[in-house]
């Protein structure tokens, strides 16, 4: 059996192409287009070119872009009145802090500091707390876990009744995809099991799996014969394993051991190039409902 691979660079392109309608269609009825800004602190590498490609895609899609660089010196309370005044500002409809912060930094009390209402990465807890209750509540769902879910439905796996089995209970990956996956309504409603460091015999939970999901960080994890045969393999992990001289760039790996996963799944994503581009696709998303939302005054 050779698995189909699931091009999430041609999803997220499908997808941005239907935000980039969306958003002239805005324009001509309302003037507006959707306003983003992305807070950097700091001269993070991984953050700077994680930064860089989320401007260059709002930027093709026609939004008002604001990229604002804060040096890595920046006091809390200075970040915090900054994010006071972007939630104040009615030309910006989505806010995104790129983490990690320095040190000095208190995570949480910034994530907290973010208008719900334009928290386009969907990690305040307000947001949390509405994901959980599910169906009309809901308001930004966090980006990753987001693009998870579409690219299954859109790549047809039935999720309804299925087995899911995630690795990893993160906030921002494991454990807000396992309660979207579980609620009732379309391209949910499956069984999900979330396992994680303290599961007892990892290796049997995942065997289980129609769709197996891995996000725990740890390069070839999640073995061949841990994968029940036919099976949608989604890979969110992205490990740094080497670095290649020739492009100067880092080689990546994920959490599954692709090349013979292949061998075995129905379905698998690669890395790069299929959960990532997903995670972009979301945040524009985002913030185009944040835009319809404002406007309409909802
Ligand atoms: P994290 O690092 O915060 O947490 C990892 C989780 O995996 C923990 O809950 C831990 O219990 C679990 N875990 C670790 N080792 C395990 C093991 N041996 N067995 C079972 N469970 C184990 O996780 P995160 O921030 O969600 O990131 C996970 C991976 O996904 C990382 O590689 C990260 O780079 C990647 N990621 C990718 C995207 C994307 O857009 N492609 C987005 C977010 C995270």
């Amino acid at each position: 059996m050779s698995a189909r691979i699931i091009d999430g660079a041609a999803l997220s392109k499908a997808i941005l192409e239907e935000l980039r309608t969306e958003v002239a269609e805005m324009k001509q009825r309302s003037g507006k287009v959707p306003g983003l800004v992305t807070i950097l602190v700091g001269e993070n590498p991984a953050s700077v070119s994680y930064v860089a490609r989320k401007v260059r895609t709002a930027s093709s899609l026609g939004f008002h872009e604001v990229q604002d660089s804060r040096g890595a010196d920046i006091t809390e309370e200075e970040l915090l009145a900054l994010i006071r005044a972007y939630n104040a500002d009615p030309e910006i409809h989505g806010i995104l802090v790129q983490l990690p912060l320095p040190r000095h930094i208190d995570e949480h009390r910034v994530l907290l500091a973010i208008d719900p209402d334009k928290d386009v990465d969907g990690f305040h807890p307000v947001n949390l707390g509405r994901l959980l209750i599910g169906g009309e509540a809901v308001t930004f769902l966090p980006c990753t876990p987001a693009g998870i879910q579409e690219l299954l439905v859109r790549s047809g796996v039935e999720l309804n009744g299925a087995e899911v089995v995630v690795v990893g209970r993160s906030n921002i990956v494991g454990k807000p995809l396992a309660v979207m996956l579980g609620q009732k309504g379309a391209g949910a409603n499956a069984t999900v099991t979330l396992t994680h460091t303290g599961t007892k015999d990892l290796a049997a939970h995942c065997r289980r799996a129609d769709v197996l999901i891995a996000a725990a960080g740890v390069p070839g994890l999640i073995r061949p014969d841990w994968i029940k045969p036919g099976a949608a393999v989604i890979d969110v992990g992205v490990n740094r394993v080497g670095f290649n001289e020739k492009t100067g760039r880092a080689i990546l790996a994920g959490d599954v051991d692709f090349a013979e996963a292949c061998k075995v799944a129905g379905l698998i994503t690669p890395v790069p190039g299929g959960v990532g581009p997903m995670t972009i696709a979301m945040l524009m998303k985002n913030t185009v409902r944040s835009a319809w939302k404002h406007l309409r005054g909802i």
